[in-house]
């Protein structure tokens, strides 16, 4: 048994009691029992870990070069790499997250270290030709106080990406995680302290979102706001930040569609078009939750992704099957019902996965569904399910395609399945989405590559080089000379 975290929140170097002193229970979703406890933080603990922050960014840390950062940071690195195995079991426990995935989401929070504490100095600024007499530059400063409100489904990658940029930049951080999953968040706290970071410099306070998170989102001592989570609480953060007049990165859902062309490499699509749709059980920004297939060869696709739908294993995390419980029971329930709704409103239901007779009773299972053909237009097409739920949706030609693809709020990921080269590149240009996939669907993988979305997914960079800009701002120098 991998140890627990203590229910303590980290701030100021120190490891406290929430001001409140209440705690939260931790609810492993494969039994539906608590196992551990969290600390209930609130505006008083918020305000003393930008307190906190904002004095760190005063001392050492706020003087210390890039270089150093960035070693601190890889240090870091290493040492998740250490507690990779504990780390991977406690997230699988928190979130219902099968072993390998939780195993993959460890090594990811790693790489993200790694690869921020490589870029801390190879960020620089301009010089800009003006008038003569003048040296005019720019350089890139930290924000200051940084804020991280993270949801639950990926909480090792997505403290990852964005503590990962934010530091690298020179920035403190106080990190609100999900009250659903917080006990890794815990330990890279740990390791943090463990590998140099000066005190302040990370401060960790679990609690509700509606108490700490809508504490940090509104703090008048901090300077960005890092949200992922969902849409309706990004506008709520957005217009919080908003009054503090601060930036707002927006990591927010989507409905992202795979394409799949007569001409397609079948063999190589199919692991994608399923894996994109189930991984974590569905509840990823990036699912693919819609595959829209070209009229000629829908029912054979279709049918080659039941076949792959039935054979889906759902049970426990720690018994590493294809897919684990839900998060929690409300979660749970909006998923059922919205299978209801689907099938009530005449979407035919293709194949569903089963649920391993050896899981506990307790917990809070549901079996992977795939309808189709599904109309474009549907509740179930447009909305994100957030479960292991995917539509398949015929069209007639290259335009009826990009028209559906295009057809919803949202804008995060897209993949298309062709040989045509001339389709790749247009189908790449025209599609509304942060990131477009050719022949492969990253599902959120691959740190270098900046991730985000447009429409109703949000707006901002996180990943790659590019997320480094964001926690910071540019600063212009003109000095005269005689
Ligand atoms: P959520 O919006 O309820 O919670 C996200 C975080 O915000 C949690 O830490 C929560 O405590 C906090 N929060 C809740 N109310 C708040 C408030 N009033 N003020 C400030 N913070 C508050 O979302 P969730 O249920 O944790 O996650 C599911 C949703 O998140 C899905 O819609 C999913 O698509 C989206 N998501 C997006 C990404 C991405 O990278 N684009 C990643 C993961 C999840």
């Amino acid at each position: 048994m991998h140890a627990l975290p203590a229910p303590r929140l980290l701030i100021a170097g120190q490891w406290v009691e929430a001001a409140g002193r209440a705690t939260i229970p931790v609810v492993d979703p494969s039994e539906g029992e608590a196992f551990a406890k969290i600390a209930r933080g609130d505006t008083a603990d918020v305000d003393a870990a930008v307190a906190a922050a904002q004095r760190a960014m005063e001392g050492p840390w706020g003087r210390m070069s890039a270089t150093q950062r960035g070693r601190i940071l890889h240090r870091l690195s290493t040492l998740i790499e250490r507690e990779a195995e504990r780390l991977a079991h406690l997230e699988a426990r928190d979130v219902g997250k099968p072993l390998s995935q939780a195993r993959a989401d460890a090594a990811a929070c790693a790489r993200y270290f790694e690869f921020y504490g490589a870029a801390a100095d190879k960020v620089h600024g301009d010089t800009i030709p003006y008038q003569d007499g003048f040296a005019v530059m720019t350089w890139y400063e930290p924000h200051g106080v940084t804020g991280h409100i993270v949801p639950w489904n990926y909480p090792m990658q997505i403290i990852g990406r964005s503590v990962g940029a934010a530091l690298a930049m020179g920035n403190a951080c106080v990190v609100k995680p999900g009250e659903d999953a917080s006990l890794t968040a815990l330990v890279l706290g740990e390791l943090a302290t463990e590998a140099g970071l000066p005190e302040g410099v990370l401060n960790i306070v679990t609690g509700y979102g509606a108490e700490a998170g809508a504490a940090l989102a509104v703090h008048p001592g901090v300077a960005h706001i890092s949200f992922t989570g969902s849409v309706t609480t990004g506008a709520l953060v957005q217009q919080a930040a908003g009054s503090n007049v601060i930036p707002v990165t927006l990591e927010l859902g989507g409905k992202s569609p795979q394409l799949v062309f007569a001409d397609a490499d079948l063999e190589a699509a199919l692991p994608f078009l399923v894996r994109a749709a189930i991984q974590n059980a569905g509840q990823t920004c990036s699912a693919g939750s819609r595959v829209l297939i070209e009229r000629p060869i829908f029912d054979r696709v279709a049918g080659l992704i039941a076949e792959r739908f039935k054979a889906l294993r759902v049970g426990a995390a720690l018994t590493d099957p294809d897919i684990g419980p839900i998060i929690n029971e409300k979660q749970r329930a909006g998923i059922r019902a919205m299978v209801e709704a689907a099938q009530a409103a005449g979407a035919p239901l293709l194949a569903e996965g089963a649920i391993e007779p050896t899981s506990p009773g307790g917990g809070y299972y549901v079996r992977p569904a795939l309808f189709g053909p599904v109309d474009p237009d549907s509740e179930l097409a447009q909305r994100e399910v957030f479960g292991p739920v995917l539509a398949l949706i015929p069209f007639e030609d290259e335009a009826d395609a990009i028209r559906i693809a295009n057809g919803t709020d949202y804008g995060l990921v897209a993949g298309v399945w062709t040989r045509d080269g001339g389709r790749q590149m247009r189908l790449a240009r025209r599609l509304k989405a942060g990131q477009v996939f050719v022949n492969n669907y990253g599902a959120g993988g691959g740190v270098e590559l900046p991730f985000g979305g447009v429409g109703k997914s949000g707006h901002g960079r996180e990943k790659g080089f590019e997320a480094l800009y964001g926690f910071a701002h540019l600063k212009t120098v003109a000095v005269k000379y005689e």
